[in-house]
């Protein structure tokens, strides 16, 4: 075997033993990504100038008076479509803990890891956006890798300041909109134009995120995706057979090769021109088989399409397919199991809106006074004491009245006749809820409260009444 056979036949198996990211000795192995050309490149570009759009728009989209989304974790205060969640509305939470990760289970298992190439923000920025500045300032992958290598003259410190500079200005707009979605954009504001003395902590949280994206997208790159994002480990246990993933036709393509097909060299349509490698984000080789580097964002695709239409041989070498479909010599089809999951998918996600909408505006805890038992009122009557906390989760302030369901009781509020709760506070207060003895039938009777606002119940909470029968 001559020494370069040996050679290229180490660098093609190389893949069982590193990451491409990674060299023979253990050093970073720069990626140099081709830009690809093609319809899946293009509607990815779309996708994403509306992901981008309203990634920065979000934060200053309001419905019922609250941010669109707001993940204010210093508060522990949420706002989802506009609807004020508090660390009291943790069931809902965790019920949509638990929807997301059967969601996360079953599209992973049908779509593979189409999320990672479509809809991810990491690879969204970098592909779509700091990518193209690196293209745009220090040329094509040829001429970047001659930069990278070359001395330190004129030309190389021009192109790499202003890729840098370009690299932290984008990070600090990032920046700028990831401490919106938590603090919100008001607060955002206040720490951009009042004194940074004011906002020392807002502003130390600006520079620590900015420093974070910029070390992402100008150094870490794909290593987030191949090495630190959990989700990316999960798919060696989410995929199966059956899941779609950006795959090789390798019935189609093998045995691969340069040069002319013919009745003798019984060659596959793969003429091996790497096309589909140079373009990979990953640096990976998808002729490999599913690997964990591949984001499915379909550049091979694309890069491979280009190469069979000059060629004259069929499209889709390399295309969305699964292992079974590929095994089996069959199309693409969305198969039974593909169409029942994709059902168990949208009732998951229509029963998790459906709780977001249907959550209670007010919460209303209701507890006995405790050590007291009952008084007299008058010959005929007994009371209780009663605790009231209202938590009140809209923007409006809240006006409501007790009244008792179903027995003739009168509650008697301390301190007024209705009680009122801020916006986006909460109230206690004390009453005293008093039953004719004759609607007293037991040492322990129990009792409805409904809370009314503007004559509308609201809420309806229980309680017990203690007393004594005659
Ligand atoms: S193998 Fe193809 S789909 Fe996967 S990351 Fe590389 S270019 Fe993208
Ligand atoms: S681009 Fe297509 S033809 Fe070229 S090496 Fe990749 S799979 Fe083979």
């Amino acid at each position: 075997m001559s020494n370069e056979k040996a050679t290229i036949e180490q660098l093609e198996e190389s893949f069982r033993d590193r990451m491409p990211s990674v060299t023979k000795e253990g050093k970073r192995n720069w990626i140099y990504a081709w830009q690809p050309k093609g319809k899946w490149y293009t509607r990815r570009t779309i996708l994403s100038v509306l992901y981008v759009a309203l990634f920065f728009a979000l934060p200053f989209i309001k419905m019922n008076g609250n941010p669109a989304l707001q993940i204010n974790v210093v508060e522990g205060k949420f706002s989802i479509l506009g609807l004020i969640f508090w660390p009291q509305d943790f069931f809902i939470f965790g019920v949509g803990m638990v929807t997301m990760v059967i969601f996360i289970y079953l599209f992973t298992m049908i779509y593979g890891r189409v999320f990672c190439g479509w809809a991810c923000p990491q690879t969204i920025f970098m592909e779509m956006i700091f990518r193209k500045m690196e293209w745009m300032v220090e040329g094509n992958p040829n001429e970047q890798r001659k930069l990278n290598n070359g001395p330190w003259n004129g030309n190389k410190i021009v192109r790499k300041t202003l890729k840098h500079l370009l690299f932290l200005a984008f990070s600090f707009l990032i920046a700028n909109t990831f401490l919106a979605y938590i603090i919100g954009v008001e607060d955002l504001f206040k720490i951009i134009q009042e004194p940074v003395t004011q906002h020392v902590g807002g502003f130390v949280a600006l520079i620590i995120f900015t420093l974070a994206f910029y070390g992402v997208y100008a150094f870490a790159r794909e290593i987030i995706c191949t090495v630190i994002c959990p989700y990316g480990r999960l798919q060696s246990v989410l995929l199966d057979r059956n899941s779609v993933i950006v795959a090789y036709d390798y019935n189609r393509g093998e045995p691969r090769g340069k040069g002319r097909r013919t009745e003798e060299n019984k060659l596959g349509d793969c003429i091996d021109c790497k096309q589909c490698v140079v373009v990979c984000p990953t640096g990976i080789d998808i002729r490999n088989g599913t690997q964990l580097e591949c984001i499915n964002c379909t550049a091979c695709i694309d890069a491979c399409n280009t190469v069979m239409d000059k060629v004259g041989l069929p499209r889709g070498l390399v295309r969305y397919a699964s292992e079974a479909q590929l095994a089996d010599n069959q199309p693409f089809k969305f198969t039974g199991r593909m169409k029942f999951y994709s059902v168990v998918l949208v009732l998951l996600l229509a029963g998790l809106t459906t709780l977001l909408l249907t959550r209670n505006d007010v919460d209303v805890t209701l507890l006995r006074a405790r050590g007291q038992l009952f008084q007299e009122v008058g010959t005929d009557s007994l009371s209780n004491l009663y605790h009231l906390n209202m938590v009140n989760k809209t923007v409006k302030d809240i006006d409501v009245q007790l009244k008792v369901e179903e027995l003739p009781g009168v509650i008697k509020l301390v301190g007024g006749h209705q009680l009122h709760t801020p916006a986006e506070g909460q109230a206690e207060s004390t009453f005293f809820l008093v039953l004719p003895k004759s609607a007293i039938k037991r040492r322990d009777t129990d009792v409805k409260i409904g809370v009314y606002k503007d004559g509308k119940r609201i809420r309806t909470v229980k309680t017990s009444f203690l007393g004594y029968t005659e």
